[in-house]
């Protein structure tokens, strides 16, 4: 592509699995687990993590834990943002608590949720008031970026949409996220939706999505076409394997290949270009394992059929040329790695290994110690990361903490208040 022909305006990736991927009823992540989804989706290029909430006291020290790692530049260029409730307090306090940079603040402004959660306590006004006050505060404490979140954007007055998110700005806020809270929307009326705010407000547009519907990557896309076309920058939120509440989120390599391969969008819109794909199929994995879920056999890039032929048209057609049948190659995704735990014999490291059986797992990771008093430390370490996750150890984890010691540490310690 020439260069004056490229598109001004780009679309980015704004990862929630550790937020909103976390929330999935009957499912979590250890800190560890979470902070190598942050390690991962940095080599991907994902833009920004919202990696936390940075008012909860069990989360204090893998946030502080892992802004330690963004300054000490092994989490880089990755932005790291804490998502609170749009409200002073929350600000106060997560500024207070943790190191954090950038914020996402959220809150209703559906007059169902208003009304139904509220009860007559706040009305529309006061969920602007509330918000503004919010934003100023952040600024006043130096917060680098600041989204205003409007819950169930999708559900919510048009006219009161636009005038919260032009009072969102004139308070100093970076961006407004759109969020189909229910995946309500269809792909039509989100763009159409996100137009008016966008051409509105002229802000960037972060598309939060759901798959309530079944259309949340279609949703999400739409969405951040809406915001290019109205001239800004679309940020659209994701989670790895479309974990999330109730029926997920946008699954993060879907909407990537999305975007780069779908016939409206490929060669004319511009994905930020430090997206890469080639370590998909392994963050698909380690998520999968992390969180305990399945990848479906079908599912889009990395499950295990997605680049199968068996019918007789199709197979004969993907040998004659494999573009007969397929978009993009399975290279793509750098699929084919080993396991990310050992299969077959082996020793694994656990909560009670000794340190021979701890010594011959880091010698098949290539990880030397300077003496036996490091060997000891790391071993303590890897133990306690063990009673953590409750799950064999992976490669990167084992690695991550022989590497980053002191860091690991601080994530695995969690003291009640
Ligand atoms: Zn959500």
């Amino acid at each position: 592509m020439k260069k004056e022909n490229k598109p001004k305006n780009i679309i980015r990736i704004v990862d929630v699995t550790n937020r909103d991927g976390v929330q999935t009823s009957k499912l979590g992540l250890a800190k560890l687990q979470k902070t190598m989804m942050n390690m991962f989706l940095n080599e991907m290029g994902v833009y920004q993590s919202e990696f936390g909430f940075p008012v909860t006291n069990h989360e204090t020290n893998y946030i502080n834990a892992n802004l330690e790692l963004v300054r000490m530049g092994a989490l880089k260029p990755i932005i790291l943002e804490g998502w609170v409730r749009a409200i002073k307090d929350d600000v106060i306090k997560a500024a207070k608590m943790t190191n954090v940079k950038d914020l996402n603040l959220s809150i209703s402004t559906s007059d169902q949720m208003i009304q139904g959660k509220f009860k007559g306590k706040y009305g529309r006004k006061d969920i602007v008031r509330l918000m503004v006050e919010a934003v100023k505060t952040a600024k006043k404490k130096g917060i680098r970026t600041i989204g205003v979140n409007a819950e169930d954007a999708s559900r919510t007055d048009l006219d009161y949409l636009v005038e919260f998110a032009l009072a969102a700005k004139h308070a100093g806020a970076d961006r407004i996220r759109y969020c189909d809270t229910l995946g309500y929307d269809d792909p039509f009326s989100i763009y159409d939706r996100v137009a008016t705010v966008a051409e509105s407000c002229r802000l960037p547009m972060e598309l939060h999505c759901h798959n309530d519907l079944g259309m949340v990557v279609a949703c999400s896309v739409s969405g951040a076409k809406a915001a290019i076309d109205a001239g800004v920058d679309a940020y659209i939120n994701t989670c790895v394997n479309g974990m999330g509440e109730r029926a997920g989120n946008a699954d993060l390599v879907s909407v990537i290949l999305a975007v780069k391969y779908s016939s409206g969008f490929r060669k004319k819109y511009a994905l930020d270009e430090r997206i890469d794909l080639s370590c998909a199929w392994r963050v698909g994995k380690y998520a999968s394992y992390a969180f305990g879920v399945p990848i479906p056999i079908n599912q889009v890039g990395i499950g295990s059929n997605a680049f199968s032929h068996e019918s007789g048209i199709h197979a004969d057609g993907y040998l004659k040329d494999k573009k007969n049948y397929e978009l993009y190659d399975y290279k793509v995704l750098g699929r084919g790695e080993p396991d990310i735990i050992e299969t077959g014999a082996n020793i694994t490291v656990g909560e009670y290994s000794g340190i021979k059986g701890f010594r011959n797992v880091y010698d098949k990771l290539e990880v030397k110690f300077k003496n036996d008093e490091e060997a000891t430390r790391i071993l303590e370490l890897v133990r306690y990361a063990n009673v953590h996750t409750q799950k064999p150890l992976t490669r990167e984890e084992l690695v991550f903490i022989a590497k980053y010691p002191d860091i690991a540490k601080n994530i695995f310690t969690m003291t009640p208040k």
